[in-house]
């Protein structure tokens, strides 16, 4: 099946200024290669810092000014310039936010959803999202401060989809939800790729993000370190020992944390981003040179001495 995105050695930086007037480059993503087919989820997972929501902003043509992308996305095997981009935002491409502050507080949800069209087929379509995510049509009448966390959250998606959009992009859309509100939000994102969609989940709740994602790929100092099948977890053929670390840290599987931090952007060295905490790491991780991303097993890991394997 052909991917209908395709994203090839994208790195994400900044330029800020820094002690006075002298100005930097802040690389924030950096070598990030992965693509989604449609009906496919695909979740990016890892914690705060990582450069997660970047790659939303940088897949929708929304980086602020000060920052500069390199690589290659592709949209439909084409590629995705600022201006397709914007053409196709919120139409073929939409995102579904973090926060329900997104909404807009003056204005009915069944206005906002319906871009404030007012044509018969626009209202059938709104009222037809609605009912799709379980909300009566009393709500299109409520404004976002008289619905619940989790009606919030189905009404963003409702308006993020009512398009029929070929490529979701969800930005932690579970957060200050309960483990059982988040499941069925998460749900209704597996039945958009079930309807064949593609659904980029951004998440770095791991746990969560196995309950639907086909492809997981993990994200550490703004590096893909590891993309891995959703059966690799269970079945313990995880290529990365950060990955494995996370895996451990799961409640079920024994809460062991990870010792030490994640670098920030201005911290990043020399070889392994992940060497500081790695139980394996050797003299050679350290550099010279980055490590590479390279295939291994069905998946892909950036580790020179890999779980389950021959050292690179
Ligand atoms: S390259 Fe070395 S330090 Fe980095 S994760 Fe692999 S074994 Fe650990």
């Amino acid at each position: 099946m052909e991917p209908i995105l395709q994203v090839e050695h994208l790195s994400i930086s900044f330029s800020q200024y820094h002690r006075g007037t002298r100005k930097r480059t802040l690389p924030v993503i950096h070598d990030l290669s992965f693509s989604i087919c449609p009906g496919q989820v695909t979740a990016v997972v890892g914690s705060s810092g990582s450069g997660k929501s970047l790659l939303a902003h940088g897949i929708l043509g929304i980086l602020p000014y000060n920052s500069a992308l390199e690589g290659t996305i592709l949209y439909q095997g084409t590629p995705l310039t600022q201006r397709r981009a914007e053409q196709l935002r919120g139409r073929e491409i939409v995102l579904v936010p973090q926060g329900v502050t997104y909404l807009d507080p003056l204005m009915e949800v069944g206005p906002q959803i319906r871009k404030g069209r007012r044509d018969p087929r626009s209202k059938a379509r709104s009222r037809a999202v609605l009912e799709r995510y379980g909300l009566g049509p009393e709500v299109e009448k409520r404004y976002p401060f008289e619905l619940s966390g989790g009606m919030a959250r189905r009404v963003l998606i409702a308006s993020a989809v009512v398009e029929q959009p070929k490529l979701i992009l969800a930005d932690e859309p579970t957060p200050g939800l309960d483990a059982r509100a988040a499941s069925r939000i998460l749900g209704h994102f597996r039945e958009l790729a079930e309807d064949g969609a593609g659904v980029l989940l951004i998440t770095h709740d791991l746990e969560l993000a196995l309950t639907i994602a086909h492809r997981v790929l993990v994200l550490y100092a703004g590096e893909t370190i590891e993309e891995a099948s959703a059966a690799d977890f269970s079945a313990g053929r995880l290529r990365h020992p950060y990955t494995r670390a996370l895996w451990a840290a799961l409640p079920q599987n024994g809460f062991t944390p990870i010792p030490g931090t994640q670098p920030y952007p201005g911290e990043i060295s020399d070889g392994c981003q992940f060497a500081p905490r790695c139980p394996r790491c050797r003299p050679e991780c350290r550099g010279p040179g980055p490590v590479p991303y390279v295939p291994r097993a069905g998946g892909w890991v950036r580790c020179r001495f890999p779980e389950g394997g021959e050292a690179l």
